[in-house]
């Protein structure tokens, strides 16, 4: 048995971007004492680069605004397959949230009359998004940091030790959940300066991880997003809900080459810039879908005079939904009317002037100026489709976070599926995470609180949690499992694994995706999960790169074929899910969702085994939308999206 440090907390929290920082906040203010365990440093999280700002139906820029309308633009911008409850629940607390942030300590931009100022973004009716220019991230994850440093405060004062109720483990990566029979009891970790390995018992977990985008080769995500959560909850027993809808921002810079991908924020759009091609024309007015004929401008004058006049004009359709301005881009470059550098045309410099662009787009004026030498305030910026959420996740209950099917399992954040349905309005993860988040904290705590007994740590487990993560330094070794002819291969190279992932999942289940390439991505999966059993790397356990990189490959090979199974299986075209082979929005699949689960029926660490531990895939029909909900749309509408029967009821 493996001598392995073991602490024990209440709740712990995997992840300390804005939904693990608000979760835990939440859960030790309701007693709990809570770790928070994240792979960067303390307030490096991938929330930091969040940048246009946070959506919630405050009404400061336009009293007409509310929570109902909020909601409606969130299922339209989903096409109606978001859980609706979360939805709603995120609808009428994000006010509240954002609120409360402001009360932490928060600086927001400012309305002249010194209301928090709110600013437009595509898919929302009226300017939600609460902002401090366009680092609205940091200042988010600055507060919670600072609000987590005040409860430490008191803590010190009551106890003499800041760490007793709450405490960070930063630069730590978690590899497993633990469980006792069906039920969390901790999880299993490494430092990654020391490689020292380590448990944190608890009964409740809150996965808040984040995203999946390193599995894309071009991604506007950090070194961090390899979907670690995703990959622990299936590991949990726990299904992984509508994981085919990846959405691809419109406007990521696309030269240089070492840059592509890094985002370009909506900001720049909801602030008045446009798209053109390289004849010079506006061309996002050819490609307004009919389910948005009525609220979108006819031409180029109108919608130029609804950024002063909102009430009586329509918006422009530079301000679509991402996935409609996605698949515009890419059919404009398709058609040979793209940039010199395979993007399009993202114009400021004609719009507004110079000292306004810097004030309103600091970052973006940086970040062109010093990444691309190019002047935003002079010339227009080359912008090309990025890979850079996901909606899918883990699946929870609307209400309390829990995920499904493990007790004392949560997830909040980019990490959890559902309230975005098919595709995410710009704005609507910030507050996703603070809502979510929050609720997650609040019944983790309360589970714990609630429970009999403790769950106990399972040393079997541990040793197995222990032996996977070493594996990488024995590659050449036999594998459990494998044929004679792996076994005389030599090992792999994790960068290279990685990088043919990447190529894989870009090119064959990227923004347009088609039967037969899905089927080759499936093979070519099958191949590297294959392969990546003699991911090997050399040296020892102190900072080393590649072994976290090995270890890593696990959750993007199980989340990518998550993704490809998915995309497969859901023959329509929706949101961030484009099928050219079946290019509508069928009604038909509005209820059906898509769960992912591990093959392996122990769902335990005998998952690991790469052959066995497939996924398998399931429908399911999910509730229908509650009457008051479906009331705040016209029939008419609802005519586009509904299913017959639902229409019928
Ligand atoms: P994160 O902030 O990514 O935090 C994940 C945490 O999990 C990190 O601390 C990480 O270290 C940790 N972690 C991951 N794996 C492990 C592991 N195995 N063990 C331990 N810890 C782990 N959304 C908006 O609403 N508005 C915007 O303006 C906006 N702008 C954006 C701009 C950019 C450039 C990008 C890339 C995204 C933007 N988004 C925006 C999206 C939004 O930033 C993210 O969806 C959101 O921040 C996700 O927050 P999170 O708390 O779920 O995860």
């Amino acid at each position: 048995m493996s001598v392995v440090d073991r602490q024990e907390w209440d709740v712990v929290v995997v992840g300390a971007g804005g939904a693990g920082l608000r979760a835990a906040i939440e859960a030790r203010e309701r007693g709990a004492r809570t770790a928070v365990i994240c792979k960067s440093l303390f307030g490096k999280a991938h929330t930091v680069m969040a940048e246009g700002g946070i959506a919630a139906a405050m009404g400061n820029a336009n009293p007409h605004d509310n929570w109902q309308v909020h909601f409606r633009d969130t299922m339209r911008g989903g096409k109606f397959l978001n859980q609706w409850r979360m939805s709603e629940l995120h609808a009428r607390e994000a006010p509240d949230r954002v609120w409360e942030l402001e009360t932490w300590g928060a600086l927001f931009d400012r309305t002249k009359d010194g209301r928090i100022s709110q600013r437009n973004f595509g898919g929302h009716e009226y300017p939600r998004l609460a902002h401090v220019g366009d680092r609205t991230g940091l200042e988010l994850i600055r507060t919670l940091q600072q609000k987590i440093v005040a409860l430490q405060q008191e803590d010190e004062k009551e106890t003499g030790d800041h760490e007793s109720r709450l405490k960070v483990f930063q630069e730590c990566t978690v590899t497993r959940i633990l469980k006792d029979g069906d039920r969390v009891s901790g999880v299993f970790a490494y430092e990654r300066e020391s490689g020292r390995f380590f448990v944190l018992e608890a009964p409740a977990v809150v996965i808040a991880t984040g995203g999946i985008g390193k599995s894309f080769k071009v991604t506007s995500n950090s070194w961090e997003y390899t979907g670690d959560g995703h990959a622990l909850a299936l590991l949990a027993g726990a299904p992984l809900l509508n994981m085919e809808f990846v959405q691809f921002h419109p406007t990521g810079m696309v030269w240089p080459p070492s840059v592509k991908g890094i985002l370009v924020t909506e900001s720049v759009r909801g602030d008045g810039g446009v798209l053109r091609n390289s004849d010079g024309k506006r061309f996002m007015f050819d490609y307004i879908p009919d389910i948005f004929k009525e609220k979108y401008a006819e031409s180029e004058e109108e919608g130029d005079r609804w950024y002063e006049d909102p009430d009586n004009n329509r918006r422009p359709p530079e301000l679509l939904p991402r996935d409609e301005v996605a698949r515009a881009i890419n059919a404009e470059v398709k058609a040979g009317r793209g940039s010199p550098h395979g993007g399009v045309f993202l114009d400021v410099s004609t719009r507004m002037p110079a000292e306004v662009i810097r004030r309103r787009l600091p970052s973006m004026y940086h970040q062109f100026k010093e990444l691309a030498d190019v002047d935003i305030t002079a010339e227009a910026m080359e912008v090309g489709p990025t890979c850079h959420y996901v909606m899918g996740g883990i699946a929870v209950d609307s209400d309390t976070a829990a995920a499904r099917g493990v007790p004392g399992l949560y997830a909040a954040g980019e990490v959890a599926g559902g309230m975005h349905g098919s595709n995410r309005l710009g704005g609507n993860s910030l507050s996703d995470l603070l809502v979510f988040g929050r609720r997650a904290g609040l019944h983790a705590a309360e589970y714990t609180t609630g429970l009999a007994d403790r769950p106990s740590v399972d040393d079997v487990q541990v040793d197995a949690a222990a032996a996977e993560a070493l594996r990488p330094f024995s590659a050449e070794g036999p594998v459990p499992g494998e044929d004679i002819e792996e076994r005389s291969r030599p090992p792999e190279n994790p960068y290279t694994l990685h990088q043919e992932l990447q190529q894989t999942m870009n090119d064959l289940v990227g923004i347009i995706r088609r039967e037969s390439e899905m089927q080759q991505a499936m093979k070519k999966l099958a191949e590297l999960r294959v392969r990546a059993r003699r991911a090997g790397v050399e040296g020892h356990r102190q900072f080393n790169p590649g072994w976290h990189l090995a270890l890593d490959l696990r959750n993007m090979l199980l989340v990518s074929e998550c993704v490809a199974r998915a995309a497969l299986e859901r023959t329509e075209s929706r949101g961030g899910h484009t099928r050219e082979d079946c290019p509508t929005m069928e009604r038909a699949w509005r209820r059906l969702i898509l769960l992912c689960r591990l093959a392996d029926p122990t769902g335990g660490l005998a998952a690991t085994d790469p052959v066995r531990g497939q996924i398998t895939l399931t429908r399911e029909t999910t509730e229908p939308i509650r009457p008051d909900l479906l009331a705040l749309f016209e029939k008419e509408e609802l005519v586009k999206y509904l299913a017959e029967e639902e229409l019928y009821e």
